[in-house]
């Protein structure tokens, strides 16, 4: 495997074993049948409480008293890496329960809410989703127009979530909207069981990109929650935001391992296929493609890792994130179609993955803020002037 500057080198025993876990679980469960799934436009559903028992969801996050392993930053990326190695789909279900529905349990949530669904989603018994995007604000989700309006001692939200991970097959959503009974009506967390009355979440099936991925809307009409269910540590955008960039800091991560399993693809092909009498790796074109692959990919592990030790110190910014995660995505959208492209008419199959990351890689352009919004940050951070409104 590409590790060119030899980062792996200075793992410690914990963070080895969880790359070499999840590498065997790679191999063994995804690439065996994940070209079916992906055609098939379905997830393995089967996998979702392996993945728990392995201790795919959140392994970063502190607190025995939930099965949570506290493992390190490092750890936890090159988690990331190695199941989008096998597809972004996976990745996004470990992302989606871990980053975004584990973590403001237990960053922002009562000592109830933790009890009940911390150890349950982190065995993967139970499934959770974010709901933060709206059909009619995705990159600017401050619009929002989901709304909380407190009855006595209880919340009725209205309002429609759409391009949801998982919402069809989760048991619980994490459902951000705005609490229009207090002060300038405050952006609040409310965890809504996709059970109660008045939830739906339809499948949307039409996805030419991230297909080995369960994505849905979340219709929410007079659905009543218990005051119990609002998360009680936060207030304003900073809840969604906060989940969001530790999200982010994994898809840094993730996209290495898709630019890295289309390296390998395309080397071994390069290698294997021959043109002209002999292999196409002895052409100068397709060394000059594989040369640049490994190039890119080196760089951007080497900014994945420098986030990991800034995160573990406590001096990882949000702008950090948003570098990495415009950078590294480029680069793997970029380096998976020059590895589709040495693969020749076959690279066009589901029988190599190149293609298959590829498409995803549309999905993780665009998803967990656009390439053009992180742009916009990195552009306000360096300059001081916001250019998000023109
Ligand atoms: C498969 C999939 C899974 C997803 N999962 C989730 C999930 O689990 N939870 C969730 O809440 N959301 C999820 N999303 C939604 C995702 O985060 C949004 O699609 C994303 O934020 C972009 O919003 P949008 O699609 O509405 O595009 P828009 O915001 O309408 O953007 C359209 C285009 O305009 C550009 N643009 C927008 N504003 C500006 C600006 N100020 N300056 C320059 N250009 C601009 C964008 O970069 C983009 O190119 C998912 C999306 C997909 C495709």
């Amino acid at each position: 495997m590409l590790d060119y500057v030899s980062l792996e080198a200075d793992l410690d025993e914990e963070e080895r074993m969880i790359r070499d876990t999840a590498r065997e679980f790679v191999e063994e469960r995804i690439k065996p049948d994940i070209g079916e799934h992906y055609e098939a436009g379905t997830f393995p559903e089967e996998l979702i409480p392996e993945m728990g028992e392995l201790g795919f969801y959140a392994p970063n996050l502190e607190g025995e008293e939930y099965d949570l392993l506290g493992v390190s930053e490092t750890a936890y990326g090159l988690l990331m890496q190695e199941l989008e190695a096998g597809d972004a789909g996976i990745r996004s279900m470990a992302s989606v329960q871990g980053a975004l529905v584990m973590y403001p349990i237990h960053a922002f949530g009562s000592d109830d809410q933790k009890a009940e669904w911390l150890p349950r989603l982190a065995r993967g018994e139970a499934v959770g989703c974010f709901g933060l995007t709206e059909p009619e604000h995705g990159s600017n989700p401050s619009a929002m127009e989901t709304r909380a309006e407190r009855d006595g001692d209880e919340y009725v939200l209205n309002g429609s979530k759409t391009w949801i991970t998982n919402s069809p097959i989760a048991d619980v959503a994490v459902v951000w909207g705005r609490d229009t009974s207090a002060e300038d009506n405050p952006v609040r967390g409310f965890l809504v069981e996709t059970d109660r009355d008045g939830v739906s979440t339809n499948k949307i099936d039409d996805k030419l990109s991230m297909r080995a991925s369960v994505t849905g809307e979340i219709g929410l009409s007079n659905v009543t929650v218990p005051e119990e269910n609002v998360l009680p540590g936060v207030e304003g955008m900073k809840g969604p935001l906060s989940c969001l960039t530790q999200a982010r800091f994994g898809i840094a991560w993730g996209a290495v391992g898709a630019a890295r399993d289309c390296f390998e693809t395309a080397r071994q092909y390069a290698t294997d296929r021959e043109q002209f009498g002999g292999p196409i790796a002895r052409f100068q074109i397709q060394q000059q493609k594989l040369a640049e692959m490994a190039t890119q990919i080196t760089t951007a592990q080497l900014l994945a890792y420098r986030l990991a030790e800034l995160k573990e110190r406590g001096d990882l910014r949000p702008q950090h994130v948003s570098m990495a995660k415009r950078n590294n995505v480029r680069m793997a959208r970029d380096q998976a179609r020059i590895a589709r492209e040495m693969l020749g008419g076959n690279g066009i199959t589901t029988d190599y993955s190149p293609m298959r990351h590829m498409s995803n890689l549309e999905t993780v352009y665009t998803y967990e803020g656009t390439h053009d919004i992180h742009t916009l940050v990195l552009g306000q951070d360096l300059t001081g002037i916001a250019a998000f409104e023109g």
